[in-house]
C-alpha cells in the first residue's frame, strides 16, 4: 500500500467518530431485573430516548425542555425510574445540557469511552446500565464535577 493510500485508510476509519456513529451497547445492569434484551427496551423507550439510553447517543444541545427546569424536585432514570439526582444539585452550565454538581448517592456507576478519542468518563444509571451523559472536572463548588445529562434519559417528578 503506498503512503497515500495508508492515509485515506486512517482517514476513513476516523470518519465515524465525527458522523454517524456505529451503534454501542449501554453498560450492563447492575439488577438482574433490568437485564432486558435489546427488543424489550426498544418496545419500552421513546426512538430518542433509546439512542441515548441504550447505544450511548448524545441529544442536540439546548433540545430538552428539562435544561431549563428550575423547580424543586427529583430526576429519575428514564429507563428504570431511578431516582438519580435532586434539583439541589443542578445548576446551569451554560452547555445547553441538564447539569448537575452530584448525583444521589449509589445512583450512576462510570467507565471511561474514547469516543472522541480524548478519554471520557461516561455514566450511566446503575441500575439499569442506561447511558445518561459524561462527567468533567469543570464544575461548581462543592465537588468541582459537571455531570452532564441527557434530558431525555431524565424524567423530572416536582416535589
Ligand atoms: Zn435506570
Amino acid at each position: 500500500m503506498t503512503r497515500r493510500g495508508l492515509l485515506a485508510r486512517l482517514l476513513s476509519l476516523g470518519t465515524p467518530l465525527l458522523g454517524a456513529k456505529p451503534a454501542e451497547a449501554a453498560s450492563p445492569a447492575a439488577d438482574p431485573r433490568w437485564q432486558l434484551s435489546d427488543a424489550q427496551w426498544k418496545a419500552r423507550l421513546s426512538p430518542a430516548a433509546y439512542a441515548v439510553l441504550r447505544q450511548e447517543g448524545t441529544e442536540r444541545p439546548f433540545s430538552s425542555p428539562l435544561n431549563g427546569e428550575k423547580r424543586a424536585g427529583i430526576f429519575h432514570c428514564a429507563g428504570c425510574d431511578l431516582p438519580l439526582f435532586s434539583s439541589q444539585a443542578k445548576y446551569d452550565s451554560g452547555t445547553g445540557w441538564p447539569s448537575f454538581w452530584q448525583p444521589l448517592a449509589g445512583a450512576i456507576a462510570t467507565k471511561v469511552d474514547f469516543k472522541l478519542i480524548v478519554p471520557r468518563t461516561e455514566y450511566h444509571c446503575k441500575r439499569c446500565g442506561g447511558h445518561q451523559g459524561h462527567v468533567f472536572n469543570d464544575g461548581p463548588r462543592p465537588t468541582g464535577k459537571r455531570y452532564c445529562n441527557n434530558g431525555v434519559a431524565l424524567s423530572f417528578r416536582p416535589s
